[in-house]
């Protein structure tokens, strides 16, 4: 399947042609004729799968035909998002594919000051990507209409449902036309959101890819079983490996992930972290040196990593291992996209056997030990004695020790 059998107009493929797509992904073949039809939509699938252009290019070719050269004016197509960096994104992928459309986009979100924002709402726009509470607070200021949106995304509903805006979701769907297209994206459909989808969407069509398990066959997974003391000292010999050149590094805590840069900024490494103590400028001027190669490694927290999209990414290293499988998955989805062969390593420690147990069940395969690396665990006398006792209470028939 091409991109040309799709429907879509001359502008938009030579944008797709310039970002350098071959072909489709599954979700676009589905999704794009169908919305380029006009039905409601209900997506079943995660970032990394190429949901945003699925949505992107069937949005800017329906405004670019409606448009009868008219300048841009009130926002006709909203897309609400959870964070600011997927905000970014967004609008980042509508002005890509939109470059030879004359399409406006726009995007805003919290933390930072309004008063650009405002700006560019008051100089026209077709198109606008926002973070929910930012949005209805300017809506409440009267500084930006709805009155105009005729296509509406929520993007990733469940992370809003987790982040708690589901209210200020309702609050803005209530202020908007009600004869409009509706498109909802979420990589799981928890309660509150199939009633949401039943409440919104009209006659709409399904569409499901590649469930949250699945995405990670194309990914080389290995796992060094070392010590806690030892994690800080395998990275810094892991980064000496010139092959490593962009590595997605994932803490589970804010602290751990400051202090991770550290021992790297000690040996020299170039690498910057983001978390949510990091303001927003911070965390946009990490993420662009990453992108363009000024620095190896990125260290990242779970809330911080959510949805970034770096295309050049070489490995991912899990320096904790997740309490939770599904984290495990979306964090080495970030290597592997669209296809592309990733490689996701992971450090575990004594503690953590069980969470490398859990994820294994999830995805139901088994990373490759690294048998020979230069700090091998070692059991602690402490932990000895426990294993011991283990085993001799388990000889007994019992399973508690
Ligand atoms: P998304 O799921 O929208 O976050 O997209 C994941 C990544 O895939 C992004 O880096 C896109 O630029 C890229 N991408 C989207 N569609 C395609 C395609 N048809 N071929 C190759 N890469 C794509």
């Amino acid at each position: 399947m091409k991109f040309t059998e799709l429907g879509i107009i001359e502008p938009i493929l030579k944008a797709i042609a310039d970002k350098g797509y071959e072909m489709p992904s599954p979700i676009q073949i589905e999704a794009i004729p169908l919305l380029i039809a006009g039905r409601d939509l209900l997506g079943c699938a995660q970032t990394g799968t190429g949901k945003t252009a699925a949505f992107a290019i069937p949005i800017l070719q329906k405004l670019y035909q409606q448009r009868h050269g008219k300048k841009a004016d009130k926002p006709k197509a909203l897309i609400l998002t959870p964070t600011r960096e997927l905000a970014l994104q967004i609008f980042e992928s509508f002005k890509a594919y939109g470059r030879y459309t004359g399409l406006k986009a726009a995007s805003v979100f919290g933390g930072v000051s309004q008063k650009r924002q405002v700006a560019e709402l008051a100089s026209g726009i077709d198109v606008l990507v926002a973070t929910p509470g930012r949005l209805l607070d300017l809506v409440n200021q009267k500084l930006c209409e709805l009155t105009n949106i005729s296509i509406l995304v929520l993007d990733e509903a469940d992370r809003m449902l987790d982040m708690g805006f589901i209210n200020d979701m309702k609050k803005i769907i209530a202020k908007l036309p009600s004869k409009r297209q509706t498109l909802l994206f979420s990589a799981t459909i928890p309660k509150e959101i199939a009633a949401l989808s039943s409440s919104i969407l009209r006659n709409h069509a399904t569409v499901a890819v590649t469930p949250v398990s699945s995405t990670v066959d194309s990914i080389d997974q290995y796992v060094y079983f070392v010590d806690k003391a030892n994690k800080g000292r395998l990275l810094v010999d892991l980064l000496n490996d010139r092959k490593l050149v962009s590595v997605l590094i994932f803490s589970k805590t804010k602290h751990g992930a400051d202090k991770i840069k550290k021992i790297l900024e000690q040996s020299g490494k170039s690498v910057k972290a983001i978390h949510g103590n990091k303001s927003q400028n911070a965390r946009q001027g990490a993420l662009n040196d990453f992108k363009s190669g000024k620095i190896q490694a990125l260290v990242a927290t779970d809330i911080a990593a959510r949805g970034i999209d770096i295309d050049q990414l070489s490995h991912v290293i899990n320096f904790d291992l997740p309490n939770i499988p599904e984290t495990y998955v979306h964090r080495i989805g970030r290597t592997g996209r669209a296809g592309a062969a990733g490689i996701a390593i992971s450090f575990c420690d004594y503690d953590e056997q069980p969470y490398l147990k859990d994820i294994q069940k999830l995805i139901k395969v088994t990373p490759k030990t690294v048998e020979n690396h230069p700090y091998p665990m070692k059991l602690s006398a402490a932990q000895h004695c426990s294993a011991k006792r283990k085993i001799a209470f388990q000889k007994e028939g019992k399973n508690r020790y």
